[in-house]
């Protein structure tokens, strides 16, 4: 042979031969998503997300009793397989073998079937017995130092910066769950736990990066799953914040997407680096989803727009997206076993998908509870987001419950007005009186203040009166109450920008009274005067509005306020609780309760609840400036 030619003839031959390897090489599985499943679950179909590189050249089989392989579905990409299984009644938990082929090489993957859980306790939903502890977990307590810094996480935690990661995690919770329940508290919402492994801003958790992975600077999987049961076994409940619009940028599902539809714009954001800071910001207006006028563009630019730079905004109306969030729902509240979610913008999404994926979630689950974030100041368009709410355009919502951001607009502006005709306690009348429009308003999540608003002691400028005027509705009008952390120890704050609403719990982290910081909000030492006088005026009304039901189920019968001031019942066959609120700033008011005899008829005596008194005779009664009466009624 030449030796000029031999090295070419080497070149080819090993050319040939490589790319025999490249197509017989063993299938490449990086994730398969859920990562395990369910037997006996009500909804026997189960499509798998598999992902690995080239992993769409491969075909699939499995051989297991009960389990059928229904179909196997690719898409744009090379690297994704989504397999369709239908998991009969009589299926067995245990190991599954999916066996993936290509070429002459086999892979064999073992996929776990559990077995769904019999305990129907587990689950228990919420209702508007509860009150709900709402935190960002960041920001409420470090629980484990060990975890502040973790290698391949850039965004580290940085107290002294606004905007980076303080150190909080899922022990912290842990650790305080005694002070949530001695508050008077039944339940918790944390702001979103799921990992968001961004270069920076993620402490606030709303940019996921991995839907089925607690991010390792809140804890694990494990770890969460303890909270859930530690949490139960003190008889607290636990709600997930879950973001189904929008991820984080670094998902990894982005970085690689299966498809280009995938999420929207993602051509644009993936081809054109000038897109991502020109991006085109949406309108942010949700009544354009109600509006029978609306104009496509308006609803597109609300709909499939990205939430911000580096959120993109999924795209839903893929099927194989909308599957892969149903079923990770549904995987949480199986695997933690939570008691409900609560869903971050609601209405951004494609609304049939959230109808679709609340009617999967409550199939599964009907004593689950969910609460959509709907943030609008008006009744209609909220209740339009209501499960059963008949609307015209034959929309169907199944959604339990929203956020009732109406009445929250209406306690920040009633105790701050004048009365007049249209101002005050009128507006707070008002909005109650339009619950006509829900299905069932007592279901609605209600609140003084969130992460996304200014604190409420500060939206009433400081003045402790009106704060317990506030959390006196709060905690004994409709619905489900919600307080926002360190509300009960009337934390001032303005969100601007967001992180300044979003304060460190005061003795969340060790050592801080010692390095100069606040003293311990956890106790009564460690608190000051007035964060005492928030925190017991709480703890005194939602313990007992615990024992209460007539709180929890009664009717509510309200008077509209007269001379400053507002009265309203809420009662039963049994019991019944008079409110009285007086809203003018410096007078009291003595109120003859004859106006209200319809339900005062058959009583004669009552029991302050704030402060243990026993009022004689309730045919008059004197309600001090700028406070609240709660009388629990007696014969
Ligand atoms: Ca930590």
């Amino acid at each position: 042979m030449n030796p000029i030619l031999r090295p070419l003839l080497f070149a080819t031959v090993f050319v040939l031969v490589h790319a025999n390897i490249l197509t017989a090489q063993i299938p490449d599985i990086q994730r398969v998503e859920p990562m395990f499943w369910w037997t006996g679950m009500q909804n026997p179909a189960l499509q798998l997300l598999v992902y690995g590189k080239d992993i769409a050249n491969s075909s699939v089989s499995l051989k297991y009793a009960g389990v059928e392989l229904k179909g196997v579905l690719k898409t744009e990409s090379p690297n994704y397989l989504f397999v369709n299984l239908h998991i009969s009644p009589e299926a067995k938990a245990g190991t599954l073998a999916l066996m993936f082929t290509s070429g002459k090489k086999e892979r064999s993957y073992s996929y776990e079937l559990r077995a769904k859980s019999t305990d129907r306790s587990r689950i228990q939903g919420l209702n508007a017995a509860d009150v709900i502890y709402m935190l960002m977990p960041d920001r409420f307590a470090n629980g484990d130092p060990k975890n502040d810094k973790i290698a391949g996480m850039p965004d580290i935690m940085h107290r002294d910066s606004l905007h980076a990661r303080h150190g909080g995690d899922i022990q912290g919770i842990i650790n305080h769950l005694d002070y949530i329940k001695d508050l008077g508290c039944t339940a918790i919402w944390s702001t979103p736990l799921l990992e968001n492994n961004m270069e920076r801003y993620s402490y606030h958790g709303y940019a996921i990066t991995d839907y089925y992975k607690i991010d390792a600077r809140f804890g694990s999987n494990e770890l969460y799953k303890q909270y859930v049961d530690k949490a139960h076994s003190m008889g607290l409940k636990i709600v997930k914040d879950m973001v189904l619009n929008h991820c984080g940028d670094a998902h990894w599902f982005i970085k690689d997407p299966p498809a280009l539809d995938w999420a929207h714009s993602l051509a644009d954001y993936k081809t054109n680096p000038a897109w991502k800071k020109e991006y085109p910001r949406g309108n942010y207006r949700a009544s354009t989803l109600t509006d029978p006028y609306a104009a496509q563009s308006d609803k597109h630019s609300m709909s499939d727009t990205w939430f911000d730079s580096m959120m993109p905004d999924m795209n839903q109306q893929n099927p194989l997206l909308a599957t892969y969030f149903i079923q990770n729902s549904i995987w949480w509240v199986e695997y933690a076993g939570i008691d409900g979610i609560r869903m971050d913008t609601y209405p951004y999404p494609d609304k049939d998908f959230t109808a679709q994926w609340a009617k999967a979630v409550m199939t599964e689950y009907p004593q689950f509870y969910i609460v959509g974030e709907v943030w609008i100041n008006d009744v209609g368009m909220s209740a339009y987001w209501q499960s059963n709410t008949r609307n015209k355009d034959g929309f169907v919502s199944n959604l339990p419950a929203t956020t009732d951001f109406p009445l929250n607009f209406a306690l920040s502006a009633a105790f701050n007005e004048n009365e007049s005709w249209d101002t005050g306690l009128i507006k707070l009348y008002n909005v109650l009186a339009s619950d006509f429009q829900y299905t069932d308003a007592n279901n609605n999540v209600i609140f003084l203040d969130n992460h996304d608003l200014n604190r409420y002691f500060t939206a009433v400028k400081e003045d402790m009166r009106k704060l317990k005027m506030a959390l006196t509705v709060l905690l004994t009008t409709r619905g489900v109450p919600q307080v926002y952390y360190e509300t009960e120890l009337a934390m001032p704050g303005v969100k601007d920008p967001d992180p300044l609403v979003r304060k460190d719990f005061p003795g969340g982290w060790a050592n801080d009274s010692a390095n100069g910081r606040s003293a311990s909000g956890f106790t009564e030492k460690g608190r000051s005067v007035q964060q005492n006088e928030a925190f017991n005026y709480f703890r005194t009304l939602a313990q007992w509005r615990k024992i209460k039901p007539v709180v929890h189920t009664g009717k509510l019968t309200h008077f509209i306020p007269q001379d400053g001031v507002y009265t309203y019942f809420r009662h039963n066959n049994s019991e019944a609780i008079m409110v009285m609120l007086n809203n003018n700033d410096k007078d009291a008011r003595t109120v003859k309760t004859n106006r209200f005899r319809e339900r005062t008829a058959g009583f004669i005596r009552a029991k302050n609840v704030i402060t243990g008194e026993v009022l004689s005779d309730i045919s008059s009664v004197t309600v001090p400036a700028k406070s609240a009466l709660v009388l629990e009624l007696m014969k």
